[in-house]
């Protein structure tokens, strides 16, 4: 297989209004977009849900109403957890590809499949409609995003591995060893099954470069390239990882980016030794593991705004700023406070990290209120 190369994620794009996520600044997302594309890179993943269904929709604009369709691929989603009859794999993918102004997808996927929702795509058949989309050409390559451990994982393969060709893979130095996300066993079982691998969260949203001081200086001390090009190279150097996907919120972020694909240098043994390490550490210092992907903030009908505040827990707990406090206040004033969250559960099963999200905010309340 190919090196892999730098995939454009449509998820975290920049926005007008921070609160408002379907309030995506178009004019920044173009330059990002004619940036990307004169780099030489070219793929796009986006999906049904991201920026409150508008990401779709700005990749149309931004991409495809600008450039040949043959100049670029784009991978989307079908939302698994709307499923509720077999007629609706049909409805969802017209409108994915409505909304993308485009007749066929280079990849499409099934969203966030755990053990949760396999359910929903065994009874509503979602592998069989896959099949027959990519039988008349309107998906090139298909496969399912995946959050859950490796035995489920093993499951899904040995039952689909004949007809799927990829799967879309949290992947990162942190979660590798972790018992909880498995990334390596996933990605083993991915190799043993032929299976190409489209790395998602190789930053883990950010959190592999917000680390503490303490931890910086160690990255500084063993090399000069920076803390967010180790992680891109750590997902880039494995074995059938075809496309690291970043979610870029601006140019600086995507030249950075760009330029370690450009010049990509797989790791060492040595190099592999000390992430390890580094995740350890890093571990240690962080209170919530929240890859902040925001899926929970759909489920939740108390408007709780759950990543930015475990973000905030996270900052209190490794530097103590009285801005988080103010912070706390601000970002809870148009939204509920963590004290709102009735327990009632409805989070859990979408949690791509499988946390405790109600049991947490308690923490979270405990500490800002
Ligand atoms: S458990 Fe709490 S955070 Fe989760 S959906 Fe219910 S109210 Fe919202
Ligand atoms: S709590 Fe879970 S679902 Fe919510 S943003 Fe964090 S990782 Fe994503």
């Amino acid at each position: 297989m190919k090196d892999s190369i730098l995939g454009f994620g449509a998820m975290r794009l920049p926005q007008i209004d921070a609160a408002n996520p379907a309030s995506i600044n178009m004019d920044e997302f173009k330059q990002m977009v004619d940036y990307y594309m004169e780099q030489g890179f070219d793929y796009f993943d986006t999906s049904y849900a991201y920026h409150g269904e508008r990401s779709e929709n700005a990749l149309k604009k931004a991409l495809v109403e600008r450039y040949p369709r043959d100049s670029f691929r784009i991978a989307d989603k079908i939302p698994t957890w709307l499923l509720t009859c077999e007629d609706d794999n049909e409805k969802y993918v017209n409108m994915m590809l409505e909304r993308l102004g485009i007749e066929y997808f280079d990849v499409l996927l099934i969203h966030n499949v755990n053990k949760a929702f396999i359910n929903l795509v065994e009874e509503f058949k979602t592998f069989d409609y896959l099949k027959k989309l990519k039988e008349k050409g309107i998906a090139k390559k298909i496969g399912f995003s995946y959050h859950d451990k490796a035995d489920l994982l093993e499951e899904i393969l040995e039952k689909y591995s004949d007809i799927i060709d990829v799967v879309q893979l949290q992947l990162n130095y942190m979660d590798w060893a972790d018992q909880r996300v498995q990334s390596k066993k996933c990605h083993d079982l991915c190799v043993k099954y032929g299976i190409e691998i489209i790395v998602m969260e190789p930053i883990k949203g950010g959190t592999l470069v917000n680390i503490a001081d303490s931890v910086k200086e160690q990255f500084k001390e063993y090399s000069d390239k920076s803390i967010a090009e180790w992680a891109l190279r750590f997902a880039g150097s494995q074995e059938n990882v075809s496309v690291v996907l970043s979610g870029m919120g601006s140019v600086e972020q995507m030249k950075e980016n760009c330029e370690t694909f450009q010049n990509f240098e797989k790791i060492t043994k040595e190099d592999h030794r000390f992430l390890m390490k580094m995740a350890r550490e890093i571990k240690k210092t962080l209170a919530i593991d929240c890859s902040y992907c925001g899926y929970c903030v759909k489920e939740c009908e108390e408007n709780i705004p759950i990543p930015d505040l475990f973000n905030l827990y996270n900052s209190e707990k490794l530097y103590s700023l009285v801005a988080n406090f103010a912070n706390y206040t601000t970002i809870t004033t148009d939204k509920a406070p963590a004290s709102a969250c009735t327990q009632c559960r409805s989070c859990i099963d979408i949690c791509t990290q499988q946390l405790d999200i109600p049991e947490l905010l308690i923490d979270v309340a405990e500490l800002f209120e």
